[in-house]
This record gives structure tokens, sequence and C-alpha cells, in this order.
């Protein structure tokens, strides 16, 4: 038996999400396959080292690709693999459930770490407490917190098999698709996130002040669900235990408190940086790094800084 991975989606090329997700796969000790939707980028999935074949999926439909129609299409390979795995995205975290239910298996949701064939590890409380959950043995169905895990290599030479879906399921239709972020990179993927609180006042005042650091250091933009729920930005930027989980190399806490339900999406960050006016805000506790200062004043400065470093 075998274990087998849904690729994340990205936009070209093969995600970072998707290499760290078969890295967690190879816990089995199982060959491990991977799942790509269509048939274009199937080549270069098959460079990730340790995945034995891409199996690919070619219909118009999975260039917009529906929960039910993976679901459709995992289910028909399921009968082969001990294991269906994805990283915790928006898909996947729709899709697998169906898949779990399916075949009356429970679903193992965000594993941080695996601990034995059907043992894991996931995040409960606002990612307060870590629960142990013993599955029970026979299929798994799991999708995994993607910035746990090392992301596989490349240089290996998967075989490709081109695959025929099951009929599509027609319940649903896309009727529109809008990227959260714009140009900007991706949040939940980004290595570096810029995010603002309450405090920055206003839409426009969020926009006019984190705009030009995320476009200095190439950043994607997150924000609390204060400043969200105030209407300064998208929903899809809010970042935290209802929001976006994100693991960047750096994360930019700019003007927001550091409530619970915020910092349970941004613990796996590799450096925080908080810039708050309260010494004693929680942010400040868990950050790296922490300027007390008013951020209208910090932020633009900050950006000049940036700027003449980049012009000397
Ligand atoms: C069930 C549930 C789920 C939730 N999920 C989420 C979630 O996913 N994500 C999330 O973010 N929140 C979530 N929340 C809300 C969360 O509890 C907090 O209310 C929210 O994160 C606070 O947002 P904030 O830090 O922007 O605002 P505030 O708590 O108002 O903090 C503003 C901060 O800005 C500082 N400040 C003010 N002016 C300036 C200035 N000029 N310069 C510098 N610093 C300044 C203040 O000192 C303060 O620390 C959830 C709440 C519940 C109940």
């Amino acid at each position: 038996m075998s274990v087998l991975v849904l690729a994340d989606i990205a936009a070209t090329g093969v995600a970072l999400a998707t290499r760290q997700a078969v890295r967690a796969a190879q816990h089995w000790g199982l060959p491990v396959d991977l799942l790509v939707l269509g048939s274009t980028e199937a080549a270069a999935h098959a460079q990730i080292a340790g995945v034995r074949r891409v199996l690919h999926a070619d219909a118009p439909r999975f260039a917009q690709p529906q929960a039910e129609d993976v679901a459709r299409l995992l289910n028909s390979l399921a009968g082969d693999y001990t294991v269906i795995l994805a990283a915790h995205g928006s898909l996947a975290r729709n899709a697998l459930p169906r898949v779990a239910a399916l075949h009356d298996v429970g679903m193992i949701s965000e594993a941080v770490a695996l601990l034995g064939p059907n043992s894991y590890q996931r995040p409960i409380y606002a990612g307060n407490l870590l629960a142990t959950v013993d599955n029970r043995p026979g299929l798994q169905i799991l999708t995994v917190r993607a910035s746990r895990f090392e992301a596989a290599a490349q240089g290996g030479q998967a075989e490709c098999v081109a695959i025929t879906a099951p009929a599509a399921d027609g319940r649903s239709r896309v009727t529109g698709q809008k990227t959260a972020g714009g140009e900007r990179p991706e949040l939940g993927s980004a290595r570096v996130v810029v995010s603002g609180g309450r405090s920055l006042g206003s839409a426009e005042r969020f926009h006019a002040c984190l705009a030009p650091l995320a476009d200095r250091l190439g950043a994607a933009i997150g924000a609390t669900r204060a400043a969200v729920d105030s209407g300064y930005a998208p929903n899809e930027w809010q970042v935290g235990q209802t929001g976006t989980v994100v693991a960047p190399d750096l994360y930019i806490a700019v003007g927001l408190s550091g409530a619970l339900q915020h910092t349970a999406g941004i613990k796996d960050s590799r450096v925080i940086v908080a810039i708050n006016q309260d010494p004693e805000a929680p942010i400040m506790q868990l950050a790296d790094y922490s300027l007390v200062a008013d951020l209208f004043d910090a932020v633009p400065e900050l950006v000049r800084h940036l700027h003449t470093e980049a012009t000397a």
C-alpha cells in the first residue's frame, strides 16, 4: 500500500506546501504518489524528491476545482492507498472530509506532528493546547499544517501517469474568482507578512501605511479580525484562529495587541517584529523584536530607511 498526497494549487509551479506535505507523507515509510489536478504542472511535480508517481487528472473543471469533484476523484483512487494526505489549504480541508465520510473513517484536521501510523498531534483551543489523537487503524485521511514540516527537496524523477477523473458532480459551479492579495504573494505561503490592527483607524490609513512597507519587502498584507470587522481590510486577509495560519520567515505586527486568537495564526513565524505604543501589549512578549513607538511615525520611517538602503 502507499500514500497519496493531493498537491496544493499554486498559480504556477510547485507550491511550497506540496513539498512540505510530501515530506510529511514520508512518515509512513511507504511509496508516495502525488495527485495533480490538470496536466500542465505534472512534470514539475515529478521533480519532487521521494515521489514515486505523479497522477494527473486533466479536465477543464480542474482549472477551478470544486471540493465535490476533487472528493469524487480521491474517492475513486482511495482503494489503492493507506493514507490520503494534503496540506491544510482551503480546497483540501473542504474535499478530504467528504472522502472520509464516504469511507466512514475519521478525518484528522491540521496535524502538526505525526506520532505513529495512526496517531497525531493537532492544535485545539486556538492553538493553546495540543491534542494527541489516536485514529482508528485502516485508511488514514488527514490534512497537515505544512509549515511544521521541512520541504522535500528537488531532484526526483517520478513517473507521470494520466488518469481519468469520474464524471463531474455538477451540483455547484464557480461564478467568479479573485485573488485575495492582488499582485502580492499569497498570505498563507508568503515569506514576509506585514499585518495591521484596529489602530490603523480606517481602510485608507490601513492601506496608505502598510502598502509601502509591504511593497518594499515583497510582503503579503494581513489583518486582525478587529481590523477586518471594522472594514479596513478584506476578510481574506484575516490572520489567526478563524483566519489564515501563516508561517513566514518574517512577520511584522503593526499596531495590533496580540490577542490569543490572532497569535494562534502566527506562532510558526520564524521572526516576529512588533510595533506597538504599549510596551505591555501581549504581542510585545511574543515578538523577537519589539519597537515601542507610534506606528504612524515608525512605519514611514522604516520605509524611508529601507528605501535608502536599497538605493545606497
Ligand atoms: C471566536 C473568536 C475568534 C477570533 N479569531 C480571530 C482571528 O482569527 N484573528 C484575529 O486577529 N482576531 C480574532 N479574534 C479577535 C481577537 O480576540 C481580538 O479582538 C483582535 O485580534 C484584536 O485586534 P487588534 O489587535 O487589531 O485590536 P486591539 O485589541 O484594539 O489592539 C490594538 C493595539 O494597537 C495598539 N495601538 C493603538 N494605537 C497605536 C499606534 N498609534 N501605534 C502603535 N500601536 C498602537 C494598542 O496598544 C493595542 O495593542 C477572535 C475573537 C473571537 C471571540
